[in-house]
């Protein structure tokens, strides 16, 4: 096993102004993009790749779909913004469009994810105070080990990663952590009258796609609505097709109270994110009280009611669950012995690697990456396998081919 890779000096030279210029808040794989096509992307020596990543789920709808793309031309010749000071045309038309899509009273726009997760808090806190009745300053937020909801102080406060975390303190309090995946430690810390809501992601994403037990998302909803506390649900990676259906707690059937989307909203193109919620809940907030200068602007409007029709569209969720289903069968049938684990649920997958060497994850995407696909590994030896929405059953063959190929080179 070789660690060393060749790099043109035409990609060095644009690493190199990254490595001198760019705060190095990344460690990306050594590849330099410059286009992007449905499921693949090329870099700057012309070279393609099927990419397994889609920009951590938020390419669901493949990269520059032809229709988002051409909304966002339309729209970005006429207006862009307005900022919440004045009304456009097109926010009311998508907040309707949006909310019928997902069957809430009402939408809040924002643009990254991390805010609709600061959002979708203010919110639960606001609720809690005012409907529930919780004493000032007494609300507590419950969270899941193994978090991942962004990356502002206010969210760090309640994350257990220490990268994301150390010397970035004070935190915030008014958290409580439990495991994820266990609705008997939920019931404890319901107990707790202070609480507000349960803040979780349905999968795990950036913990590795950690699927919980059938059964977890009905128990949730159950306890919250036994205990009146708010089922929030951050389908930010989860979301928008990416698990086979158009939310990961449609698996079951379950509603939560307050949503959250973001990533694919846009289909890639710019940052669009959006809490949804019933009026008891999201009336809680008066003018003045929350907001964001692009939030709902023209131009994402625009975009995201596009970017949700063409998942419909395109039937994006069935192809995801059929190609999910394919792509870990093929995966387990390699029977490698560096693969522990295959997970996922629809096109959300990762493989857990075996290796006596503690880097092997990033070697092997090293190899996928000389082979011709991107992945990244998250926490040391898991690797995601989350291609474009749109992949065709040849092409995942194609794809565990190269996976097939790349393991070789882990051994000896
Ligand atoms: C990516 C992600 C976020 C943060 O989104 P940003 O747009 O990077 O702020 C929050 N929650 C989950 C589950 C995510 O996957």
């Amino acid at each position: 096993m070789q660690s060393t890779i060749t790099l043109s000096k035409n990609t060095q030279q644009y690493i190199d102004l990254e490595e001198k210029y760019g705060a190095h808040n990344y460690h990306p794989l050594p590849v330099v993009l410059n286009k992007g096509e449905g499921v693949f992307v090329y870099d700057v020596d012309g070279k393609r790749y099927y990419d397994f990543l889609s920009g951590y789920s938020a390419v669901n709808q493949g990269h520059c779909h032809p229709k988002i793309i051409a909304a966002l031309i339309e729209q970005a010749g006429k207006l862009t913004l307005t900022s919440r000071a004045f009304h456009s045309n097109l926010l009311g038309e998508y907040e309707k469009y949006i909310t019928n899509y997902f069957g809430y009273d009402k939408v809040l726009p924002m643009n990254t994810g991390v805010e609709a997760v600061e959002t979708a808090l203010k919110l639960s806190r606001k609720w809690g105070y005012e409907v529930k009745g919780v004493a000032e300053d007494k609300a507590v937020i419950v969270v899941c080990e193994g978090n991942f909801h962004g990356r502002t102080t206010g969210v760090i406060a309640f994350s257990n990663d220490p990268s994301a975390k150390n010397n970035f303190g004070p935190y915030s309090p008014g958290y409580v952590t439990i495991p994820h995946n266990d609705l008997v430690s939920l019931e404890k810390v319901l107990q707790d009258k202070n609480v507000v809501a349960f803040l979780f992601e349905p999968i795990q994403g950036e913990a590795g796609v950690v699927v919980p037990n059938e059964g977890y998302f009905k128990g949730i909803r159950n306890l919250c609505t036994e205990y009146n506390v708010l089922m929030v649900a951050d389908e930010i990676q989860t979301g928008l097709a990416r698990t086979g259906k158009m939310l990961a707690c449609d698996h079951e059937n379950v509603r939560p109270d307050v949503l959250i989307l973001g990533k694919a909203l846009s289909g890639g193109t710019l940052p669009v994110s959006a809490v949804l919620a019933d009026d008891e809940i999201m009336m809680t907030i008066k003018p003045g009280e929350h907001g964001s200068t692009y939030g709902g602007n023209p131009l994402a409007c625009a975009v995201a009611i596009t970017a949700l029709q063409v998942l419909k569209d395109e039937k994006m969720m069935e192809n995801a669950e059929a190609m999910g289903e394919l792509l870990r069968n093929e995966l387990k049938k390699l029977n490698s012995p560096f693969i522990d684990i295959v997970r996922g649920k629809g096109l959300l997958n990762a493989i857990v690697i075996k290796h006596s060497n503690p880097d092997a994850a990033w070697e092997l995407c090293l190899a996928l990456k000389e082979n011709g696909l991107l992945a990244k590994p998250t926490h040391g030896d898991k690797i995601r396998f989350a291609p474009p929405l749109l992949i065709t059953q040849s092409q995942i063959q194609e794809c565990v081919a190269i996976i097939s190929k790349s393991l070789l080179h882990l051994q000896g």
